[in-house]
Parts: C-alpha cells; sequence; structure tokens
C-alpha cells in the first residue's frame, strides 16, 4: 500500500469507528414486529454501509454534517470514483418525515450500490437519515408498540417539520390560503430555523451539487419545483426531460413527473426542500414520493389506524427497486 492509500484508508477508520459508536447506542430490535418485517433498523444500515467503507476506503468518504436539536450526529457519505475527475454532483438524502422509512431503504440501498460501483465522473453526496431525532422515536415507537404514533417533526420540542423550514417561499400567495390555512403552513420558527435544515443548507452551498433528490413517501410521483408557486419552474421543460428518464428507468409501476404546486389547485407546500435548493443553488431538484401507499382495502380499518403502514407497503423489496431505479437514472442524468 502507498502512504497515500495507507492516510486515506487511516481517515476512513476514524470515520467508520465514529458511526460504529454511534449505532451502538440506538441497536437494532432483536425480534421486532410484523409491521416492520422487511425494514432495517438505522443501526443496521449504517453498520453494513460502514463494513462496505472499509472494503472500499477510496470510494468513499464520510462527513458528519452537523448534530440534530438533542446532539445526535448527521452522517453524509459522499461516493465517487478514485482517480477519475468529478464532471458532476448529485445529492441523495432521505428520512426527512420519521415515518417515511421506505425513503431510508431506497438511499442505502442506492448508496450500498454506489460504494460497490461509482459512476465514473459523478460524486454523489447520499444522507441517509436527517432527520435522526424522528427516526429515533419512530424507532421506539416501534419498540414499544406504539403502532398509531404519526410523527413528522425533528427533535425540537413542539418538533419542527423539515419540510417546511427552507427558506424558498416560504409565503403563500395562492388565493387558497385564507380558506386551506393548513396546506400552506410553514415552520413557525423561521427560515432555516433548525440544525437539520441548516446542514443541508450549507452543504449544497458548499457543493452546488447538478442534481438532487429528496425521498418521501408516499404517492408515486416525481415532484419537481416550485412547490410554493403555481407558475412554472424557468427549467420546466428540463424537469419533465429528467422526470420521465426517471419514470422510463422504472418500468412497470412507474411514478409520474409533476410540478409540485400542480399536485392540486389548491394544494401549495411552502419552505421546501426543492424550492430551496433550486431557487438558492440551480439544482435540480426532485422530491419523490415513493409507492402509492401501504394501505390494503381488505385490511382498512386496521391500516388506517397504523400510519406506519400507511407509507410503507408490506414486502418492501419491489417498491425499492422501483424507487432504486429512479433515482439512478437522476444520477445518472441526460444530455442537455
Ligand atoms: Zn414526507
Amino acid at each position: 500500500m502507498t502512504a497515500a492509500l495507507w492516510a486515506i484508508a487511516a481517515a476512513v477508520a476514524a470515520e467508520v469507528a465514529d458511526v460504529r459508536a454511534f449505532t451502538r447506542e440506538f441497536p437494532a430490535m432483536l425480534d421486532p414486529p410484523e409491521l416492520v418485517e422487511g425494514y432495517s433498523f438505522m443501526s443496521t444500515h449504517f453498520d453494513r454501509l460502514v463494513d462496505l467503507a472499509e472494503e472500499r476506503p477510496a470510494a468513499v468518504r464520510i462527513e458528519t454534517l452537523g448534530t440534530t436539536t438533542r446532539g445526535r450526529p448527521i452522517y453524509a457519505f459522499h461516493v465517487a470514483e478514485p482517480h477519475e475527475p468529478v464532471v458532476e454532483r448529485v445529492l441523495v438524502f432521505a428520512g426527512i418525515h420519521p415515518t417515511e422509512w421506505i425513503s431510508v431503504e431506497v438511499a442505502v440501498q442506492i448508496l450500498e450500490e454506489l460504494i460497490r460501483r461509482p459512476v465514473p465522473g459523478i460524486s454523489v453526496t447520499v444522507i441517509p437519515v436527517l432527520n435522526v431525532d424522528g427516526r429515533v422515536k419512530s424507532e421506539s415507537d416501534v419498540a414499544i408498540g406504539r403502532f398509531k404514533a404519526f410523527r413528522r417533526g425533528n427533535g425540537a420540542s413542539p418538533p419542527v417539520d423539515l419540510n417546511r423550514d427552507f427558506a424558498v417561499h416560504r409565503e403563500s400567495r395562492s388565493i387558497w390560503r385564507r380558506l386551506l390555512p393548513g396546506y400552506h403552513a410553514t415552520s413557525p420558527t423561521g427560515a432555516l430555523s433548525q440544525p437539520e435544515t441548516q446542514a443541508l443548507d450549507a452543504l449544497a452551498r458548499r457543493q452546488l451539487y447538478d442534481r438532487a433528490v429528496s425521498l418521501h413517501a408516499f404517492g408515486g410521483y416525481h415532484y419537481y419545483p416550485w412547490s410554493g408557486r403555481w407558475r412554472r419552474a424557468e427549467d420546466h421543460r428540463r424537469f419533465v426531460a429528467l422526470g420521465r428518464s426517471m419514470e422510463a428507468a422504472q418500468g412497470a409501476g412507474a411514478y409520474r413527473p409533476r410540478q409540485l404546486s400542480r399536485w392540486g389547485f389548491f394544494f401549495r407546500a411552502q419552505g421546501t426542500e426543492i424550492d430551496h435548493l433550486y431557487g438558492e443553488y440551480g439544482t435540480e431538484a426532485f422530491l419523490m414520493e415513493l409507492t402509492r401507499s401501504g394501505i390494503r382495502p381488505w385490511r382498512l380499518r386496521k391500516d388506517l389506524r397504523t400510519p406506519f403502514r400507511w407509507y410503507n407497503p408490506r414486502r418492501p423489496r419491489k417498491h425499492v427497486e422501483r424507487g432504486v431505479s429512479a433515482v439512478r437514472a437522476l444520477i445518472r442524468g441526460i444530455e442537455d
């Protein structure tokens, strides 16, 4: 091994030790309930990821972006083919909404694939869980059988919805805002008021990503900006083309691309991450609503009482594959 390789391996070893110390604090359940069958706990995900990082230290760098309101680390994995010049940068992040475990499954799967086989010329940053505190709470709900818990916020008290905490298009101009105020609400604490959103913003400003995707559930759409304004984005055609390439990559059951504010005539989402990334940094940012819900018509009453199931279908494999196919297409992008 050359001196340079030794240095890389030593740096990764330190990062890995840090992640392992974190996962030991939140061990996976030994006997998880049927509800979460097919899904992994955060510690299992991270342990597997750092195992892989140790095998391929030259391809991956683990960065602590900051700490949550409860002082927990927010990890990002930067993956690139060693010795290849970086031409484009892509950001993939998940777990803004704690109950949407499927989003984390997709982020982790694409990350594992990238560590094994980076895309030449494209540096990809993956944040498997942005809202770490929310995820810890969601896992503890599962552990103590509190299956009716519904969580959207982070670890602040009261919890803040990070999906409404960004700076661009916070003010609603829709004529519907007085009739349907709930649809137009943003975080009451002001723009970028939370350490998690600040960490993401600082990363985006530093890296100036070409493309990004924020993984959510459910809906089955590839949403693009604007989400807080009815008008079309300047790069609307480009968004449609990228969205179509993501759709095409998914095959059967593919999700459709759509401007988020045009989901319904009354609907707007103010202060979202995609308007922020696109408006502030010109990043072609998507919000992918994974799955068409896990609610089963023949178990409607039971599933409606179980928020975990709204977002996370039983037997998640094919849903994860579908999401990963689209993320893969977004990473590779399309010619202008
Ligand atoms: Zn969500």
